[in-house]
């Protein structure tokens, strides 16, 4: 299934999922939620794309390998076909590069192909350096200093983006504690010279800032009188249990960065792949470093309204959903 939520700022991007579910009215509900994600995801980031997002839904128990796979993701693909390119699709949990390589020989509204087959690749690096461009804002606004070196940080979550994000901090001179449910992560952590801990310790150390890499609603009413850190930052989606927690962050007094807005390097770079002119590294890292400027902009709205961030970073959406943009994706 795909949901588009918006095209109001242009084709609605967001990647498919092949996730199981307990029943499809879940999966129906998911794909929805997911679409209206994106919208506020490339809206907040300025981007000329609306949101939408695809769902391959398996019963509880099923696989999908070998040519039964194949026949799914042709099927997804016609279905992506025929909306005419008012949905372009990626790669999302569940999904490999062989599975988009796939779906590309259905229909050409695919991006985030490989670099060998002309798109940009795995986004996970660009949306590292979007969460340390966003951490290092959020630092300059709690020490007057955006370096990192000497700043404490909890990294939770040491895979795609977690790892790659570890390896720049410590390289700027960030002191980490780093946890992951898979032991073998601990040879990064020991590499990097981080103080590995278990993923309980790490949501309640006394660090600077926390940065949820891991699977989505870290961050639950439960836990917040339990944090020690002064920032969350971090590239999880959906990191909040529910919106409710954005205001406790905000009692407590502890900056949270909105997580659309701190991980939309990946989306950031597969807008700059639509371009007439192809993809463009360097232009990809310059307009991810510009979630600087955009987290900046939510957090005045943020302190001069009296807001929580999320409230902000929501606002900045939808009025940028509701002007559109005149520059269309081709
Ligand atoms: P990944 O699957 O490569 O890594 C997730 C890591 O978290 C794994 O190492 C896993 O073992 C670990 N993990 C899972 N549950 C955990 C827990 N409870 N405690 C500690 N560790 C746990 O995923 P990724 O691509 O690195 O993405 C991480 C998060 O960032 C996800 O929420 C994803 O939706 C989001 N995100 C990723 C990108 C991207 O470019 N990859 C872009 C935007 C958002």
């Amino acid at each position: 299934m795909v949901a588009v939520h918006s095209t109001a700022r242009g084709p609605a991007l967001g990647g498919c999922r092949l996730a199981t579910y307990a029943e499809l009215p879940l999966a129906v509900l998911d794909v929805l939620r997911l679409a209206r994600a994106m919208s506020y995801k490339n809206a907040a980031a300025g981007l000329p794309l609306g949101g939408g997002k695809g769902v391959i839904a398996l019963p509880p128990g099923a696989a999908l390998a070998g040519r039964r796979r194949t026949a799914a993701l042709l099927d997804f693909a016609e279905v992506v076909e025929q909306l005419s390119g008012r949905y372009l699709t990626a790669e999302d949990v569940g999904m490999g590069s062989r599975d988009m390589a796939v779906i590309a020989r259905g229909t050409s509204y695919v991006t985030g192909l490989s670099r060998a087959r002309g798109g940009s690749g795995d986004p996970s690096p660009l949306t590292a350096l979007g969460v340390q461009a966003a951490i290092e804002t959020v630092c300059e606004r709690l020490t007057g200093s955006g370096g990192l070196r000497g700043r404490s940080i909890a990294i939770l979550g040491l895979g795609h983006v977690g790892a790659r994000l570890a390896e720049r901090c410590a390289r700027a001179g960030a002191t980490l504690v780093v946890a992951d449910l898979d032991p073998a992560k601990r040879a990064l952590a020991e590499r990097l010279g981080a103080r590995w801990t278990t993923p309980a310790r790490a949501l309640a150390a006394r660090v600077d800032v926390l940065s949820p890499c891991a699977l989505g609603s870290a961050l639950t009413a439960e836990l917040v009188p339990r944090l020690r850190c002064r920032a969350i930052v971090g590239a999880a989606n959906n990191q909040l249990g529910e919106d409710g927690v954005a205001d406790l962050l905000a009692a407590r007094g502890i900056l949270w960065a909105p997580d659309f807005v701190v991980n939309a390097g990946g989306v950031i770079n597969l807008a700059v792949e639509l371009r007439p002119g192809g993809y463009e590294p360097a232009t990809a890292r310059r307009e991810v470093r510009a979630i600087a400027a955009t987290l900046t902009e939510v957090l005045d709205a943020a302190e001069a309204e009296g807001i929580a961030p999320l409230a902000a970073a929501e606002r900045l959406a939808e009025a940028r959903m509701a002007r559109g943009v005149e520059r269309k994706v081709p």
